[in-house]
């Protein structure tokens, strides 16, 4: 079986940053095409305008990885399963759940591969501490992901438009950390997003969770935090507190430390190379679940506007 020859569509930061290097790196893998209607092409790559056009004139592909802005996944990674190609969306997988639970019946229906790629699940951390935590009682959990969105975030407009999620763009990373590592499943009690007066996502959210066995999870997003940025998840337990920092890729126990390679993106590639030798998608809805939540049950504040 040869590599499977795939298309990157959306050549923006995470695609460049990330998706190619680890594409590069797996031998499973061929860069076959980018399609990004602005972006430079590759040299010795197709570059096509859209995916149209890449379907239309370009080179065959077996696969597509989708890393455009949530609001346009949904036409692209449908129009792909029509060609019969297996999608790798990025995070989040969508912009509503109702898209994605389509495409997933499509992918089904046409015997093909959709993963719903969750990077930070694969932090070097995150499967220690699921393990750690499996037989561990569990008092109190509280995740702080605060950041300065100039920093991370320049200049990128729609993650302020509707689905693009705004703070929750990133807090989703945590969400999809502590649904992995938690022994149970966990809902919304209560949130508060708040909202500049001239954007339509939130620039903060607190929110507190129930496990089913009635734990609290409180969680702190914030994106004008300035000075020290923090990605951690703090886990208070019968044996001691559990902490993931650095967005799960530094694991601290009550005896240990442990610095873990970076290894998100090459885990997710394989991980995707799997499931299409298998025959199998990875679909996993329950972060956004979590958010779709907050949008849907959370009270609404208006604050100060922000400009880039
Ligand atoms: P970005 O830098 O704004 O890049 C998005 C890219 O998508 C741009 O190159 C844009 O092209 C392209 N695009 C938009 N509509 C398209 C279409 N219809 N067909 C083809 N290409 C299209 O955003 P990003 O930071 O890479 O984020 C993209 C996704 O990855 C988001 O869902 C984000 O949550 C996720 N992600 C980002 C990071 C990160 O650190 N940045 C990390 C993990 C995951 P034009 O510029 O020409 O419009």
């Amino acid at each position: 079986m040869g590599p499977i020859r795939v298309a990157v569509v959306g050549m923006g930061k995470i695609a460049c940053d990330q998706h190619l290097p680890a594409i590069a790196g797996n031998a499973a893998f061929r860069l076959t095409a980018v399609v990004s209607p602005g972006a430079p092409g590759i040299e010795g790559v197709a570059c096509c305008e859209s995916l149209e056009a890449l379907f239309r004139d370009g080179p065959a592909v077996d696969a597509v990885v989708i890393c455009t802005p949530p609001q346009v996944r949904y036409e692209l990674a449908r129009e792909a399963l029509v060609q019969g190609v297996h999608v790798f969306l990025e995070k989040p997988p969508g912009a509503t759940l109702a898209e994605v639970a389509a495409l997933e019946e499509q992918a089904s229906a046409n015997g093909l591969t959709l993963f719903a790629g969750w990077h930070s699940r694969y932090a070097a951390g995150v499967e220690p501490a699921r393990a750690w935590l499996a037989d561990r009682r569990i008092d109190n959990v509280s995740i702080s992901w605060r950041e300065n969105v100039r920093v991370w975030h320049p200049g990128q407009a729609w993650i302020w438009e509707p689905g693009g999620l705004g703070v929750f763009d990133p807090g989703i990373n945590a969400l999809s950390i502590v649904t992995r590592i938690l022994p149970r499943a966990f809902f919304l009690r209560s949130a508060v997003l708040s909202t500049p007066v001239n954007r339509a996502a939130p620039i903060a959210a607190k929110m507190r969770f129930n496990d089913t066995a009635g734990v609290e999870i409180s969680m702190d997003l914030d994106w004008r935090q300035t000075g020290p940025q923090s990605w951690d998840i703090v886990v208070e337990t019968d044996a001691g507190r559990l902490k993931l920092t650095k967005g799960g890729a530094v694991l601290e126990l009550p005896s240990s430390i442990e610095h873990g390679e970076d290894g998100e993106y090459p885990g997710l590639y394989a991980r995707f190379a799997t499931l299409i030798h298998s025959g199998c998608s990875d679909v996993d809805t329950t972060p956004l679940r979590l958010v779709a939540d907050a949008f849907l049950r959370g009270h609404r504040e208006t604050v100060e506007a922000f400009d880039d």
